[in-house]
């Protein structure tokens, strides 16, 4: 993918997030540091460039919460959700989804702050070989990859200085 397929993918994303939810109302969107974060705060741009309204916009570390290796203590997270969550419709957003362990983290990282009325997921990239019954509500782009030898690149300008989605043999 492209800088342009890229964008029309996460405008594409704003509208179908609208129209489930019938608009902005009790709607907040929560990033998956770190790539998952920055696609959260363009989704939260368009939105409020179709709606005209500001929607609250966080971010989450799920290290804390990870059931395996990848998990961190407590005190290094680096989450910053400075609104109430409880009886709020939840869009989580990630670059990559894969497994399903960082979304079901995501979810306890959620839950351990307040009780949502829902919670859905956005993803620019499905890669597939879910290993958990998690799937997204809204996807940019389908990516069937072979699980070891494949990873997906994805590059976003606010971090990597391009925008860019990339196959990669490993
Ligand atoms: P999962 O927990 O579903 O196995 O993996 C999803 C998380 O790991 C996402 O936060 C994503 O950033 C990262 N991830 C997993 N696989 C890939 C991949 O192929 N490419 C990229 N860029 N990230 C991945
Ligand atoms: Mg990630």
């Amino acid at each position: 993918m492209g800088e342009d397929d890229i964008r029309r993918s996460l405008m594409r994303i704003s509208h179908e997030i609208l129209e489930k939810n019938k608009g902005a109302q009790e709607l907040v969107l929560i990033g998956i540091i770190t790539r998952g974060w920055y696609l959260a705060q363009r989704i939260g741009k368009n939105i409020s460039m179709i709606e005209g309204v500001e929607i609250p916009v966080g971010a989450l570390d799920v290290s804390p919460f990870r059931d395996d290796e990848k998990r961190t203590p407590k005190d290094s997270d680096r989450s910053k959700i400075d609104f109430d969550i409880t009886d709020k419709h939840v869009v989580l957003v990630d670059d990559v989804l894969f497994t399903g362990r960082t979304i079901r983290a995501a979810m306890d990282g959620i839950i351990s702050r307040g009780r949502p009325k829902s919670i859905k997921l956005a993803v620019l990239v499905d890669r597939g070989h879910r290993e958990f019954p998690i799937r997204p509500d809204f996807v940019g782009k389908n990516i069937p990859s072979a699980k070891d030898s494949e990873i997906i690149k994805v590059r976003l300008k606010e971090f990597d200085g391009e925008d860019g989605v990339y196959i990669l043999k490993v």
